[in-house]
Formats: C-alpha cells, sequence, structure tokens
C-alpha cells in the first residue's frame, strides 16, 4: 500500500511528488502518457520567477521532473479509470490493476473549451487548434484567427505572428480581458488585428479551414473572414470526471478545498488548474503542490498513529 499517489504530472503533481520523495512517503505519481500538462502547449513562460530570460514550457517540466526523480520520486504511465473514496485506504482503478493508499493529491489539470460551433468538430486537427506552440509553424505566410480575449488568446496570437503573414484576433467585447502589459504587446503588433465585439457562428471548408462566418454583436452585421487557421482560446474546463459526484466542486466543476488543498473528502487533495480558485498559472500551481503534500504528510501520520494505538 502507498502512503500517498498523486495523479496528474504538471506542476503541480510534479512538485507534490518533489515534496512526497524528499518527505520519504512511499508516493507514486500517475500521468496517463507522459509528464507535462497544459504548459507543454505554451511555447515561452515569463512569469514564472527565477527565469528572468524566460524559459520554455517543455525545458520547464523536463526540470521539475529531473528534480523530483532525483530525489526517488516514481513516475508511472497508468490511466486512472476510477477512484473509491470511502473509508481510510483509498482505491485507485487504473487500466493496469488496483493501487491502495492513504491519501491522494489530484493535479488532474484543465482542458481548452470549444466553441461549439459548426465546423469546430470537422475542422479540429484540419485548420481548427488549440495549441499554437504545437501548430503556429504550419501558418508560415498564411492568416489566421484567434478567438478570445484573455491571457492566453493574446499571447498565443502574439506567439503566432513569428509565423502568419496577419493574425486576427477576434473578441466578443470591445475590452480585452488580458493583462494590461500583453494588451500593450498586441496593440503594438502591425501583424495583429484586433476585430471586436465579434463572435464566429461558424468555421467553413470542407477538409481544410477556408474561413470564419462572424457576426458583430452590436450592429448584427455579419461577414466572412478568409483564414487558414483558426485557434480558440476562450477558457478552460476543469479534468474532473475521476471525482464527478465524489468530490464538491464550484459551478463551474472545479474541486474546492481549504487553504491547506484539503477537498471535502478527507485524504483527498486537491492542486493546480483542477482547483477552484481565481489564478490558473506555474507558480500558483507548485505552490498548492507543495501544500497539497504537506497536508497530506500530516493525514497519513495521524492515519498511522491512529492505526498503530487502534489497529
Ligand atoms: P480566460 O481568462 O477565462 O479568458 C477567456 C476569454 O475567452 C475571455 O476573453 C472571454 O471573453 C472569451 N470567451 C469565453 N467564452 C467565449 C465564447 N463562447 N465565445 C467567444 N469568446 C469567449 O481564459 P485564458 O485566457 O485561457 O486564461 C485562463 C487563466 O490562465 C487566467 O487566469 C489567465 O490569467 C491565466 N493565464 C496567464 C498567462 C500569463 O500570465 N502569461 C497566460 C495564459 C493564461 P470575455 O472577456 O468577454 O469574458
Amino acid at each position: 500500500m502507498y502512503d500517498l499517489i498523486i495523479i496528474g504530472g504538471g506542476p503541480a503533481g510534479l512538485t507534490a511528488g518533489l515534496y512526497a520523495a524528499r518527505a520519504r512517503l512511499n508516493t507514486i505519481l500517475l500521468e496517463k502518457f507522459a509528464p507535462g500538462g497544459q504548459i507543454l502547449t505554451t511555447d515561452w513562460v515569463e512569469n514564472y520567477p527565477g527565469f528572468p530570460d524566460g524559459i520554455s514550457g517543455f525545458e520547464l517540466i523536463d526540470r521539475m521532473k529531473n528534480q523530483a526523480e532525483k530525489f526517488g520520486l516514481n513516475i508511472e504511465s497508468q490511466e486512472v479509470t476510477r477512484l473509491d473514496l470511502d473509508g481510510d485506504i483509498k482505491t485507485i482503478h487504473t487500466n493496469k490493476g488496483k493501487l491502495e493508499t492513504l491519501a491522494i493529491v489530484l493535479a488532474t489539470g484543465a482542458f481548452p473549451q470549444k466553441l461549439g460551433v459548426e465546423g469546430e468538430g470537422l475542422l479540429t486537427g484540419k485548420g481548427v487548434s488549440y495549441c499554437a506552440t504545437c501548430d503556429g509553424p504550419f501558418y508560415r505566410d498564411q492568416e489566421v484567427a484567434v478567438i478570445g480575449g484573455g491571457d492566453t488568446a493574446v499571447e498565443e496570437a502574439l506567439f503566432l505572428t513569428r509565423f502568419a503573414s496577419k493574425v486576427h484576433l477576434i473578441h466578443r467585447r470591445d475590452k480585452l480581458r488580458a493583462t494590461q502589459l500583453l494588451q500593450e504587446r498586441a496593440m503594438a503588433s502591425e501583424k495583429i488585428h484586433i476585430i471586436w465585439d465579434t463572435v464566429c457562428s461558424r468555421i467553413t471548408g470542407a477538409t481544410g479551414v477556408e474561413g470564419l462566418d462572424l457576426r458583430n454583436v452590436k450592429t448584427g452585421e455579419t461577414s466572412l473572414l478568409p483564414v487558414q487557421g483558426a485557434f480558440i482560446f476562450i477558457g478552460y474546463s476543469p479534468n474532473n470526471q475521476l471525482v464527478d459526484g465524489l468530490l464538491k466542486t464550484d459551478d463551474y466543476g472545479f474541486v474546492v478545498t481549504d487553504e491547506n488543498m484539503q477537498t471535502s473528502v478527507p485524504g483527498v487533495f486537491a492542486g493546480g488548474d483542477i482547483r477552484s480558485k481565481q489564478l490558473r498559472q506555474v507558480s500558483t500551481a507548485v505552490g498548492e503542490g507543495a501544500a497539497a503534500t504537506f497536508a497530506a504528510e500530516k493525514h497519513i501520520e495521524d492515519l498511522k498513529a491512529h492505526r498503530e494505538t487502534f489497529g
């Protein structure tokens, strides 16, 4: 039986693992494929302290993984299919079998939201993308559209200017949600063209993206924007399928915890993008991963002491 099982290998999970390995807890980190998470789709991270010139998402994760493994963290590729959270001993069912543990840190993150318009599903991977780092280089000297007005949309639009001849940033309001610094950079870019107060109602094309049907929400005017790529960055939804109905969540499905990362079930802790909170960043995820393991360690100690006393 494990002391602690960490589910998810992004910044929160890897930090939870680093702290668990250093605390000498009998721990395993489970990840469906390989460690990484959302950060792997981020080209350049500029606001993680300690890297004044920035660092690539890939390198940052690689360093976190190496650091955790250096202290003995065991990372395995296993897909978790079901959780039994009743009682002191939790059971984790995976595609490779069944594991028992005294505590769980849930760090399964979030995934990009879909726009939900005609053509989106059909053309995903054929011009519709949720990852500029992955697909941007395919659009050298072509025109692309980015949908959204938050930090992700603006940051990725700026990244796409390295390749595309023009980047149309389509936002449903007349003010961007993104932080001021990113807004200033977008406004200063000659390649970025912001289309305000506008939504996309359809993505056209048979075998690849050919254009977007647009509608101005103030005037009702419709138009067709010819582009070869459509990048959608309209926020994230939690990867909460495993704990749906088992843990308390907020209205959007993000897991609610106290300030020690304790969820509504004793022995189950959560950190990173899966958590209900305001700011989803690498810097917040790592702090939560550390706090989750610290709280889990106390829980494990208490459980072991109780079992020694009462059997
Ligand atoms: P977000 O902040 O929730 O922004 C989502 C954007 O998409 C908003 O502009 C929203 O419009 C728009 N939107 C939502 N649903 C839409 C729909 N159905 N149709 C059209 N537009 C829609 O999401 P995010 O940009 O992915 O950021 C998520 C979190 O990560 C935030 O906390 C953000 O600060 C953080 N982040 C930080 C950095 C950084 O600091 N470098 C980089 C990336 C992300 P409205 O504005 O009208 O609501």
